[in-house]
């Protein structure tokens, strides 16, 4: 189908942090297939577990126990503090999961109508209910009748959901990335997440993260939310999780751990040994190799060279992020760097029109963190946009 607009570069092979194309060119991937390959691209740890695990068992459905299955589930719950999963095979099925839950409750409680706070400029997915979670009216576009049970507020803005509160009683969860990603890498104040916190414990509604693009070492933590120390009640991670191998985890606790019960929800591939051995190697790597902390470390690092690069370079708005997810805000359209950029061997993305947004592997040299910071910066300042 048409959805994805032409597409012009035609990738056959990456290895660590780089790709090539099919003219044997090589780029430095400081996308990693929008936040997917944290490990860089064939990691032999992942081959390894994946050739193992083809020779073994590839799928068998959730009718049976999955071994793989239940360690990740058991390792992600240590790491993140939660209680109980649900896999699935990508974010937004993730999400789905977690506004099913956040519906659960709202249904025991005797709601017709239960509703989600979700926030303006966010990213949730592209099935209906994610679309609908989506803060961007271009990419529903078209696509009515939407379905109900969502409330909108400005990201970082604790005041409009206490004023939300006062109009709605019928409100059961609030949905939110804790760094928006395709939003354009918005970073809310330092104390929004502890805010929102201590409302959804006055007003008994679930704290539900959505960490699919910031999960699985991004930020510089495991999860993002472990920067602002509480403790969410639903947590949806997928992008890194499998090193480009799909899968998808909605992660619940408390209250929320003990609404899905036998036969409320489900999926045919979600957790299959495959997918699963994929996302142990993940961990047990970013664990292993430190790559974590190596990330944070990198990330400020980054952060600062840009910031001394560009801080007064003219059409630049903003220089933001944490970790290996960083956004330079320009004060205009920018969607050609993508493309300049490519002739420099170099792979970025654009999102929300005006903001270059880096997500390279976890595994960057320090060299290549220096090179990306040399090049970005000698890209923005070099662009003056096409006229209109
Ligand atoms: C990518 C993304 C999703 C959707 O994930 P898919 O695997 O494309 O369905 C949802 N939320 C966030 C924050 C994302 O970055």
């Amino acid at each position: 189908m048409h959805n994805y607009g032409e597409r012009t570069l035609t990738l056959v092979r990456g290895e660590g942090n780089y790709v090539w194309d099919d003219r044997g060119h090589r780029y430095l991937d400081a996308i990693s297939g929008i936040a997917v390959c944290g490990l860089g691209h064939c990691h032999p740890k992942v081959t390894e577990a994946l050739q193992e695990q083809a020779n073994t068992l590839l799928h068998v459905s959730n009718l049976y126990n999955i071994p793989p299955q239940q360690q990740l589930a058991d390792r992600l719950v240590f790491l993140s503090g939660m209680d109980n999963v649900f896999f699935s095979n990508s974010g937004a099925e993730a999400n789905e999961a977690a506004i099913k839950l956040a519906r659960k409750l709202g249904n025991e409680r005797g709601l017709v109508t239960p509703q989600i706070v979700v926030m303006e400029g966010a990213f949730h997915g592209r099935t209906l209910a994610t679309l609908t979670a989506t803060g961007n009216e271009k990419a529903q576009q078209g696509f009515a009748p939407l379905p109900e049970g969502f409330l909108r507020v400005p990201f970082n803005d604790v005041q409009a959901i206490e004023n939300l509160a006062q109009q709605h009683s019928d409100i059961v969860a609030i949905l939110l990335e804790p760094i928006q990603g395709e939003g354009g890498v918005r970073v809310p104040d330092t104390d929004y997440l502890k805010q929102l916190r201590t409302l959804c414990d006055r007003h008994d509604w679930l704290l539900m993260l959505d960490e699919i693009q910031t999960g699985n070492g991004r930020s510089g933590r495991m999860f993002a939310y472990q920067h602002a120390d509480i403790v969410p009640d639903v947590l949806t991670t997928a992008k890194g999780l499998g090193n480009g191998v799909p899968i998808g985890a909605c992660l619940a606790r408390g209250k929320a751990a003990g609404l899905f019960t036998a036969g409320s929800h489900g999926s045919t591939f979600g957790g299959n040994p495959l997918a699963c051995r994929a996302g142990l190697a993940v961990l047990e790597t970013l664990q292993g190799e430190w790559l974590i902390e190596r990330t944070e470390k990198l990330g400020e690092q980054l952060l600062h060279s840009l910031r001394m690069r560009l801080g007064d370079c003219p059409g630049v708005v903003d220089i933001r992020g944490q970790g290996l997810m960083i956004g330079i805000e320009l004060n205009h359209p920018c969607a050609e760097l993508v493309e300049r950029a490519r002739e420099q061997a170099l792979l970025i993305n654009v999102t929300a029109g005006n903001v270059v947004r880096l997500l390279p592997p976890l595994t960057l040299t320090d060299e290549e963190c220096q090179q990306l910071a040399n090049d970005v910066s000698t890209l923005i300042q070099q662009f003056t946009p096409q006229a209109v």
